[in-house]
Parts: structure tokens; C-alpha cells; sequence
């Protein structure tokens, strides 16, 4: 039997209610106006607005404010370090409230255009240690609450007074080791009274979780998934990426091919890393070729490796060119991915190096565009 001394259930987070969720709460909570309209003015405040707490919220009265208090709870990541880069991306450090730190990056688009991606965590730290990413090195602190991820945007945008129109989960962390929180922040992120983002636009990047791969196509998830691969030859992506270990290469290639299926054979995004000596052999344009044959459609989006400790070396990006340019007698669409932030350690693979205090250059100076 509960003791009449239990403490009452937690408010639940504002960023992790959709709108229906917000006005049920709010109804529940004693809000008698018109359907819906309270949660749609919090809606606009939170996402529109970017209004900091419920106090702040001036479109609001007062008694409605309170009630609104006594419905839910408004935590703030606390925003640390805000870091642009030279190529017009920017680098933001969160602290969390166990003290745990995240980094997110904006991203803005083509000169010209108004889209801006955001680059969300999903976890503090990561327990899947890629050997060519910096967050792999801190391990896992813990997985981020849905708000915690949501926060991210709604902070980065406001910051750089943008509209958010793509996420990518690709900040740090393994977004199908925390599949719930990641969907239902993803979730509110296209609330048509909050930030509207298109569910299309929402991209996960998963380095193989393959039982999470399955079960986003089986539940029919809307957003869309990409997958790291790394490197095409096994033996070497197992040495590159130990998830290998737990979910074998054809385990993951298998699920892989069913995704596309799934989208009607349109092609999938496998992201490579182009690393100088270690992927970017004849072996590994053959390798490539080989699963160009299996008969599933894919895109190579190629990522140059950033520097990240002292195993592996980065190569430059005529090299990277050099390199993918043999790949097109064999019909693979190549994408280089444009790596924001790598002056400021915001690029691929390198979140977390300010926390580890392994900051190193790059050879090139210049970024580019694919
Ligand atoms: S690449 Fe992604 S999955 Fe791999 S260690 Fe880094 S954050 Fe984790």
C-alpha cells in the first residue's frame, strides 16, 4: 500500500509533450479556456518565441501561467561554451543538471539559403568507442532525456535567432542506444505549434544497433535513417568500429538492405570514413564494389576523417577526391560530406575532443562543400 507520504509523480518535461499531450495535461490540471488554446499560446512562447521560463511567457496570464507551473515542469540545459567556426557553423557546450556535458552544432546551409541544421546528442558520451570519433573516448556517462535533446534545438536556435529546419542525430552518442527518448523528442520536434520540423528532415544516424534497425522499420518509424558504415571491408571495419563485435557485418548489411526495401529501393545513405593508409586502398575500392553488387541501392556519403588521437591519420581533401573518383567506374553515387566546425572541433567525430583535451589540426585549412 502507498505510504500517504510518497512523493507526488514528477512534472512531466514541456519538451516532451506533443500539443494534444500539453492541452490533455493542461485540461487535467484545471485549464477550462477554449480546446487547446492554452497549449498552443505555451506551444508558441516555447518554440516560436524561444521564451525562457514560464514566468517569462507574456502572452499569458498570470492564473494561467501558474496553472501552467502546477502542470508541468520547464528544465533549461545550461548553455556553457558558444564557439563559431570559420565556416559559418557554430559549436554549442551544454551542461546538464548531474553536471554531464553535450555539444551540439548549427549548421547553416548554402550561402543564400535559409535552411539551418541542427546536430543533436543523444547521449553524454558513447559506449560504442569507434576508433575515428572523440565522444567514443569519453564512454558513457548516461543517455539524454527526450527534453535534453529537444532543449538543444530550441537553444541553438534561439541563439543564433534561426528557424531550425533539419536535425541530424549525429552530435554524440548512439541515437539507437537510446531509441524512446530519441523518438519522442523527434516526435515533438514536428508538432505543427512547435518547431514543425519535417519527420523527413529528421535524420538518425545509427553505427549498427541492428535489433533497434529492425524494430524502427517494423514500427514504420517517419523519420529517416542513415547508417555508418565505416568501412566496407569487415575485418578492418571491425577493427575501426568494435560494434562489429556485437552485431556482425552481414547481420548489419542484411538490415540494411531491408531498410531500403522498406523506402521502395530508393537509395540508402552509408557514411565512409576516408581514412590516409587505412581506408582508402585498392582493397577497400574493391570491397566498396562488392557491395555495390548485393543489389541494394546506396549512396557513399564519404567523411574525411577529422583528427582525432594518434592511431589514424587524416588525409587531405585532394586525396579524399582522388580517391572517391576511382569509385565511379563502378556507378556508386559519392557524396564528401561537408564537415562543419572542424577549426572549432564541432567536424564528424570530433564532439567531445575539448572534453579529453585532444585538440589537433587538420592538414587542410579549407572546408568543402560537397
Ligand atoms: S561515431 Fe557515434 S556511435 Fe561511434 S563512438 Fe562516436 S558517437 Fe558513438
Amino acid at each position: 500500500m502507498d505510504s500517504p507520504l510518497s512523493p507526488l509523480a514528477p512534472l512531466p518535461p514541456l519538451q516532451e509533450l506533443t500539443h494534444a499531450e500539453l492541452a490533455t495535461t493542461l485540461r487535467a490540471a484545471g485549464d477550462e479556456g477554449a480546446r487547446s488554446t492554452l497549449a498552443e499560446a505555451v506551444m508558441r512562447e516555447v518554440y516560436v518565441r524561444a521564451t525562457g521560463s514560464i514566468e517569462a511567457m507574456a502572452s499569458i496570464g498570470a492564473a494561467r501561467r501558474a496553472l501552467l507551473a502546477r502542470a508541468v515542469a520547464f528544465p533549461r540545459l545550461a548553455c556553457e561554451a558558444v564557439e563559431p567556426a570559420a565556416d559559418g557553423s557554430t559549436r554549442f557546450a551544454f551542461r546538464l543538471r548531474d553536471g554531464a556535458r553535450i555539444e551540439s552544432v548549427l549548421l547553416p546551409h548554402h550561402a543564400g539559403s535559409d535552411r539551418h541544421t541542427v546536430c543533436v546528442s543523444s547521449q553524454a558520451g558513447c559506449a560504442q568507442v569507434c576508433r575515428f570519433c572523440a565522444t567514443g573516448r569519453l564512454g558513457l556517462t548516461r543517455d539524454l532525456e527526450a527534453w535534453e535533446i529537444v532543449d538543444q534545438v530550441v537553444q541553438v536556435a534561439a541563439h543564433a535567432r534561426v528557424r531550425a529546419s533539419d536535425i541530424v542525430f549525429m552530435g554524440m552518442g548512439e541515437p539507437l542506444a537510446n531509441e524512446v527518448a530519441v523518438y519522442r523528442a523527434a516526435r515533438v520536434m514536428t508538432q505543427s505549434h512547435g518547431l514543425q520540423i519535417g519527420a523527413r528532415r529528421i535524420t538518425i544516424s545509427t553505427a549498427g544497433v541492428v535489433p533497434a534497425i529492425h524494430r524502427f522499420i517494423d514500427d514504420a518509424q517517419p523519420f529517416r535513417l542513415v547508417f555508418s558504415l565505416g568501412c566496407a571491408d569487415p575485418a578492418k571495419r571491425r577493427r575501426l568500429m568494435p560494434i562489429q563485435e556485437r552485431h556482425g557485418f552481414e547481420e548489419f548489411i542484411a538490415a540494411i538492405a531491408r531498410y531500403e526495401a522498406h523506402r521502395g529501393h530508393q537509395h540508402v545513405t552509408l557514411e565512409y570514413v576516408a581514412i590516409r593508409n587505412f581506408t582508402m586502398g585498392d582493397d577497400d575500392i574493391a570491397a566498396l564494389a562488392a557491395l555495390a553488387r548485393r543489389g541494394f541501392r546506396f549512396l557513399l556519403n564519404v567523411i574525411p576523417f577529422n583528427p582525432v588521437g594518434d592511431e589514424f591519420e587524416a588525409p587531405t581533401m585532394a586525396e579524399v577526391r582522388a580517391w572517391t573518383s576511382r569509385l565511379r567506374p563502378f556507378g556508386l553515387p559519392v557524396k564528401l560530406r561537408f564537415s562543419g566546425g572542424r577549426d572549432r572541433c564541432a567536424g564528424c567525430g570530433q564532439l567531445g575532443t575539448g572534453l579529453i583535451g585532444a585538440r589537433r589540426r587538420h592538414p587542410d585549412r579549407d572546408v568543402s562543400r560537397p
